[in-house]
């Protein structure tokens, strides 16, 4: 099957967690895939963006990210999962914050002028900061059946998956499948 990145792979509700979640089952070293590693999926990360991201209006059309600027882009990927991952297990260090704002900083150094159309580092770097300073922090949520970072929008911050309609569904359907286990060993 050809990967394709679906409104689901923007699940984060910002565009910085959304890169962030680029890397799938991140602390499962057997399965771990990062969607970035493949340079053509990279590229197409910027286009369904423009399309899917909750903070497209934000940011407008984005261009994907110069081939000289990936490393920091990725360098910003890793900071940036670190510092929200830590800071909803209420265990963020100064450090992982310090982190976050060099890797930041590297890229917005890097594109000192504006553009009609943002390079998704820059833009990604924005998100990021804003996301730091956001004033509702406990709306930062940890997909229990994923791992993905996500940003509760809803009134009232009552969401639990990143998708309900993937992982909601997947929870249910393990949980029916451990009843109906139970129900046969008892
Ligand atoms: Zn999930």
């Amino acid at each position: 099957m050809t990967f394709a990145w679906t409104q689901h792979r923007f699940s984060g509700g910002a565009l910085a967690l959304d890169v962030a979640n680029s890397v799938i089952l991140r602390f499962d070293a057997g399965r771990r895939i990062d969607r970035y590693a493949d340079p053509v999926a990279m590229s197409g990360f910027a286009a369904a963006a423009n399309r899917f991201s909750a903070e497209r209006e934000l940011f407008g059309p984005l261009e994907p990210v110069a081939h000289e600027n990936r490393d920091a882009f990725l360098d910003l990927r890793e900071a940036t999962d670190r510092y929200f991952r830590a800071t909803v297990l209420d265990a963020s260090t100064g450090e992982d914050l310090a982190d976050l704002l060099d890797a930041a900083s590297v890229i917005l150094r890097r594109h000192p002028a504006k553009t009609a159309r943002t390079p998704l580092d820059a833009a990604t770097a924005r998100s990021a900061l804003a996301l730091a300073t956001f004033n509702e922090p406990e709306r930062l949520k940890i997909c229990p059946n994923c791992q993905w970072l996500f940003l509760d929008r809803s009134r009232n911050r009552s969401r639990t998956w990143c998708d309900m309609t993937v992982c909601g569904n997947r929870a249910k359907a393990n949980r029916h499948y451990q009843r109906q286990k139970k129900e046969l060993t008892a």
